[in-house]
């Protein structure tokens, strides 16, 4: 049992493109944030009223805005339709508040104008809740199952559990395409309302972009995470056999 656990952690090694990705989109995030949350935009509206004009002239007259603990933790609850935006954004006139405002306010119309991916991800967030409880059994199971006389309801315990745990590349491909539309919803929408002119949407565009690799670094994090699990598997087969 411990050994198997040490074939599983070693295997980790294969993660380490995925982590440097992702600690370098997330050092981006943080550094063009930073840097753009020092310039004023030339209108000077804080983010909550940028927020509630995109809002209210979209006709979401509903939806509500509220601040929210924490640094870049803003997002749009579409169970309460809940605005929440962070601290460093709630009250800011800055070109990085207000683009990462509009971003949010992007995933609002997304989800009033029924945009496809969306309604896939809502599809695939409960199967993904009961999923996630069930690969790791399955597959441990039938690696067990596998060294008795029931190897082809083992291989399929196995093929199952596998399949689950490719749900998260599905989850991570889907939520790419939203969080790009979002930004691309954003930018649009500040420069049609006239919040910004195109000199400030390229600050919003530089902030807004460096998020969406953090997206891409999930993705490769989870086809990397299948890659260790094949591995695994593969690694636990071998091993029985010999
Ligand atoms: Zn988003």
């Amino acid at each position: 049992m411990f050994s198997t656990y040490l074939v599983y952690y070693m295997l980790g090694i294969v993660m380490i493109p995925g982590i440097i990705l992702g600690i370098w989109a997330q050092t981006k995030v943080r550094s063009s944030f930073n840097q753009y949350n020092k310039v004023e935009t030339k209108h000077g509206k804080s983010a909550k009223d940028v927020a509630r004009f995109m809002l209210d002239s979209g006709g979401c007259v509903d939806t509500q805005i509220q601040p929210i603990k924490g640094e870049l933790t803003d997002n749009y609850n579409p169970s309460t339709n809940i605005v929440s935006l962070s601290e460093s954004v709630y009250n800011q006139t800055t070109i990085a508040a207000i683009g990462v405002t509009a971003h949010e306010i992007g995933h609002v119309f997304q989800h009033k104008n029924g945009y496809a991916p969306i309604k896939i991800r809502n599809v695939l967030v409960p199967v993904m809740n009961i999923s996630s409880f069930l690969m790791w059994p399955l597959i441990i199971i039938g690696l067990i199952m596998e060294m008795s006389y029931y190897v082809t309801a083992a291989n399929w315990l196995i093929y199952i559990g596998i399949g689950l745990y490719a749900l998260n590349i599905i989850f991570c491909l889907v939520t790419l395409p939203i969080e790009i539309n979002a930004s691309n919803r954003a930018k649009k929408m500040l420069l049609a309302t006239g919040e910004m002119d195109t000199e400030e949407i390229k600050g919003v565009e530089k902030v807004l972009s460096a998020a969406a690799w953090t997206y891409v670094a999930a993705l490769v994090t989870s086809i990397l995470s299948l890659l260790r699990l094949l591995l695994f598997v593969f690694m636990m087969r071998g091993g029985d056999r010999n």
